[in-house]
């Protein structure tokens, strides 16, 4: 059986809470009800102030937050050596802390608002089946060391006894990395939302934002159930992001990602990664194994896909579907056999340096951007909307990293 629907938004909760026209007037309006925008809703609401989110579908979630695989996998897109070979020490140490205190709040926030239920932890494991990725892997595994970060390689012994199953014999190593986190993507976001409203939120959903431009000192969003004068706008919408702001067109590709999912199986396994993450797994709460990627089995690795207006997800593509069924068991031997019940397509938002866009917006007081995660969203899905929910109050927000900022594809001179 296959289904666009992710297993999250068939199995996680119902959204409850109210849902009622925009007001004309906030203080602080946030565009886009997925993990980022609802979180920093949340961490808004917590500081005393009384946010107001808009989605335009009727519940959180429903965009890539409730479509992913939900591993909040430490480090930034790129393995740690080869990020500190790109962007300098510094600044790739300061990616990768970000997901450490990214770790740290998700424990705070999901033990004071009761969610540790959303949550599990497990291993991750990034699975070598040639020399050069083993050997960027060992490199990884050294430069997370000398950091202070627990992470280590891996023979091809080591890793099989850690997965604890048969791996293909073309393993022949990994990276092993203890305590990464996965959520139930709907559960969490979801959970985080409901929060966010009980210390002062609104969530109006249903609601369709088509613009937003300067007026008089603040900004107008135009809906399509009125329009909403606030003082400060954050811009939260992932790939649709240029709907709004037109000028990042030429720097957010929409991007397809896939998924399949088995029946529960009777191991557990770690998260893991293969061929630089273009084929990746993990396992969900009830025992199901879940696989994505393989973009690059598809023309154009699936770069640039068309997302219909007003629809979540691209089109889904059954033979990719297959493609990643067939991959499973030619790594894991003992899946061999465990059905694949669901699939599902949801879309991404690359940038040319693979790196998100968070931010003030150059030249214009009050206007925030939060999107492009580069399909590597969650383990930034506390972190920077804390951070961001600081600057926003006048404070440093220091903790997102330099290289995040959108004013390095942006001139400056605000938004027309
Ligand atoms: C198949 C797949 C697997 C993935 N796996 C992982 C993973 O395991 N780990 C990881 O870190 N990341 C993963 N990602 C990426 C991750 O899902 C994203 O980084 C993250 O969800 C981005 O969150 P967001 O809030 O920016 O976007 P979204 O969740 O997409 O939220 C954007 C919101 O904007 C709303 N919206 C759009 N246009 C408008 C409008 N005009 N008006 C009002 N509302 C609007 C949408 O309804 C949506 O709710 C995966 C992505 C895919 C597709």
């Amino acid at each position: 059986m296959r289904s666009p629907d992710s297993y999250w938004l068939e199995s996680g909760p119902q959204w409850t809470a109210t849902h009622r026209p925009p007001p004309a007037r906030t203080e602080l309006c946030v565009l886009g009800a997925g993990v980022m925008g609802s979180t920093l809703a949340y961490w808004l609401a917590r500081d005393g102030r009384r946010p107001v989110v808009l989605d335009r579908n009727p519940a959180p979630a429903m965009g890539s937050s409730g479509r992913n695989a939900g591993r909040m996998i430490q480090g930034g897109n790129l393995q740690h050596a080869p990020a500190v070979e790109k962007f300098g020490h510094a600044e790739a140490l300061a990616i990768y802390r970000a997901t450490l205190r990214n770790q740290d709040l998700l424990d705070e926030v999901t033990e004071r608002e009761g969610l540790g239920g959303t949550r599990f932890t497990t291993a991750k494991i990034d699975l070598a089946v040639s020399e050069d990725e083993a050997l960027e892997l060992e490199r990884t595994a050294d430069a997370l060391t000398a950091d202070g970060i627990a992470a280590a390689w891996l023979d091809a012994d080591g890793v099989r006894r850690a997965f604890g199953t048969e791996l293909s014999d073309d393993v022949i190593g990994g990276l092993h990395k203890p305590d990464q986190d996965a959520v139930h993507s709907v559960a969490y976001v979801r959970g985080i939302a409901a929060a966010a409203v009980r210390h002062g939120a609104e969530f109006c959903l249903g609601v369709t934002a088509t613009t937003v431009e300067p007026h008089g000192g603040r900004w107008l969003v135009r809906t399509d159930a009125g329009t909403v004068e606030a003082d400060q706008v954050v811009v939260a919408l992932n790939a649709w992001t240029p709907r709004l702001l037109p000028e990042l067109d030429p720097f957010i590709t929409p991007v397809r990602g896939q998924l399949v999912q088995t029946a529960p199986v009777p191991f557990r396994i770690p998260q893991w990664g293969l061929d630089r993450g273009l084929l990746y797994g993990g396992q969900a709460p009830d025992g199901s194994l879940l696989v994505g990627g393989l973009r690059n089995t598809v023309p154009g690795r699936d770069e640039g896909i068309a997302v219909e207006p007003g629809a979540n997800t691209p089109l889904f593509a059954p033979d990719l579907a297959d493609r990643l069924a067939d991959a499973l068991p030619a790594l894991l031997p003992e899946a061999r056999g465990a059905e694949v019940v669901r699939a599902w397509s949801g879309v991404m938002a690359f940038t040319p340096d693979r790196r998100p866009l968070v931010g003030r917006w150059p030249g214009a007081e009050g206007l925030w951007v939060m999107a492009a995660f580069n399909g590597h969203g969650m383990p930034y899905s506390q972190i920077v909307p804390q951070q961001l929910a600081e600057r926003m109050a006048g404070g440093d927000g220091g903790h997102i990293p330099l290289t995040f900022d959108p004013a390095r594809f942006l001139t400056g001179g605000g938004t027309s």
